[in-house]
């Protein structure tokens, strides 16, 4: 007969303990919270202010929508527009200043909104839905009179009248611009985080937005600077299917310069600023995709899948749309220099499905629309060709790596919490193992929440890249 452990009570009073699971923690009820400086929690009066102008946005949005009065007036988009962006700036900034910046681990998991909860979810659907009317039910938007409220602005910026895609840009850029004022007034205490987020707003608001609305003004291409390909196949598509050669011809001689540009930075810009700076310089600096996600995606950051099968999957998806993309290119190239004879009107299907599955379901319904369900950087993680680029690039020969101090480690795991890409930072730190891994984005947040000071985004010599392969 088997005798009985000695200390088996103690056992299996430890085993059922860990097998209970964590219940909910004990929330303070906000009526009971003060700030670091002992206010109240919405006790502040601009904080009142910003939350107010919100509320009388939305209303003022939702009259225009059903009444059609103002529509189509500075007053009517000011009200629309104008007063939620301005107000939710001023509640985000109202908000935070009273709290200690960085990160706070004050029930995320069990937030509605944060953890895949009923508001998580109908954010979810909301945004899902947004881009489901955006690319293949546009008239909804115009005849809703959302697109006409937005026409004093697009008629000043480009022109002429607004359309969907006038209006996406402007929400995108003040979304950008007012998630961007929290994840300002979230990370004020590191400088790599209030650089990088004022880059990306900055690159938004000029070169995603303004420019290109400008040269519309003066009857120049629709341009944008910072996008290349593949992330935008357009500019190196031949023929009708993109801007290459026949249209930019047609478009004059800026035009070729614009194409000589989008060219350039494809094949010398990128390598070489990867070489110095990894694959940070575009997806979390300038990149309006990344932007997005460092902005509104943030606090949805912890959602990123960190198993191994996950990392399974992003390997094999990301690099199956690059040989897609890189495919399509070819093929159209090849079709479009013999004439049509070759593949004839195959391509342009193929080009066409790339268009529709990857192009809008996954970068925009799935890329944005899933933020509240697999984190913030969905499309960057498991779609984006520049990003596979960009992560090769890094990977083989790029100087920039993170670097870990495992003996300052307490396995808190903060880093792996947060990091947005899935990956698993905490096992590096604890093994003192350098981090290269070609998903990496170098958002630094990894960084800015570790408690210890253990990780270090740099860009080492060459005698450091050396020691990537000796080591
Ligand atoms: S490892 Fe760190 S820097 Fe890289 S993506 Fe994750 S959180 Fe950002
Ligand atoms: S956040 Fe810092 S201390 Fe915590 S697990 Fe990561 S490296 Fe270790």
């Amino acid at each position: 007969m088997a005798t009985k452990h000695p200390f088996a009570e103690y056992i299996e009073y430890e085993f059922k303990e860990e097998e209970a699971g964590f219940g909910v923690p004990y929330l303070v009820p906000d009526s009971q919270r003060t700030h670091k400086d002992g206010s109240a929690p919405g006790g502040d009066p601009i904080e009142r202010v910003g939350a107010g102008l919100v509320v009388i946005g939305v209303v003022a949005l939702l009259v225009q929508l059903v009444s059609g009065a103002m529509v189509g007036s500075w007053v009517g988009f000011s009200l629309s527009f104008g007063f939620p962006a301005l107000g939710a700036s001023l509640y985000f900034w109202a908000k935070y200043r009273h709290t200690a910046p960085g990160i706070k681990n004050d029930g995320l998991f069990f937030k509605g909104s944060t953890a895949r909860g009923t508001i998580g979810w109908m954010v979810g659907v909301g945004l899902t839905t947004f881009y489901c009317l955006l690319y293949w039910y546009p008239e909804v938007l115009r005849d809703s009179g959302l697109v006409a409220i937005t026409d004093p602005i697009a008629i000043a910026l480009t022109g002429r009248p607004g359309d969907h895609w006038f209006v996406y840009g402007l929400l995108y850029t003040l979304c950008v611009g007012v998630f961007g004022i929290r994840m300002l007034m979230r990370y004020r205490h590191n400088r790599y985080h209030i650089v990088r987020t004022i880059s990306v707003m900055f690159f938004q608001m000029a070169f995603g937005f303004l420019i290109p609305s400008l040269l519309k003004l003066i009857e120049e291409p629709e341009f944008y600077f910072t996008t290349f390909w593949p992330l935008n196949r357009y500019y190196l598509l031949p023929g009708e299917n993109g801007m290459a050669w026949t249209a930019t011809e047609a478009a004059g001689q800026v035009g070729v310069y614009m194409l000589l540009f989008a060219g350039a930075m494809t094949f010398l810009g990128t390598p070489i600023l990867t070489y110095f700076y990894g694959k940070r310089w575009y997806c979390s600096w300038v990149c309006g995709c990344g932007g997005l996600a460092e902005t509104l995606g943030d606090p949805y950051r912890h959602l990123s899948d960190k198993s191994t099968k996950a990392w399974k999957l992003e390997r094999f998806l990301i690099y199956f749309v690059l040989a897609f993309i890189i495919l399509v290119t070819a093929a159209l190239w090849i079709n479009h220099t013999r004439g049509g004879d070759v593949l004839g009107g195959y391509t342009y299907q193929v080009q066409k499905a790339y268009g529709f599955w990857i192009g809008s379901m996954f970068a925009g319904v799935a890329g944005v629309g899933f933020y509240p369900i697999f984190g913030s950087r969905v499309w960057c993680r498991f779609g984006c060709p520049q990003a596979a680029i960009l992560g090769i690039l890094q990977r083989v020969f790029s100087r920039f790596r993170i670097t870990t101090n495992g003996g300052q480690c307490i396995s808190c795991g903060n880093c792996s919490t947060y990091c947005e890409m899935g990956i698993d930072v905490r096992a590096y730190a604890q093994r003192g193992e350098n981090i290269v891994r070609a998903s990496c984005v170098g958002c630094g947040v990894c960084a800015a929440v570790c408690p210890r000071g253990v990780l270090k985004l740099e860009n080492g010599s060459s005698v450091l890249l050396e020691e990537r392969y000796t080591s």
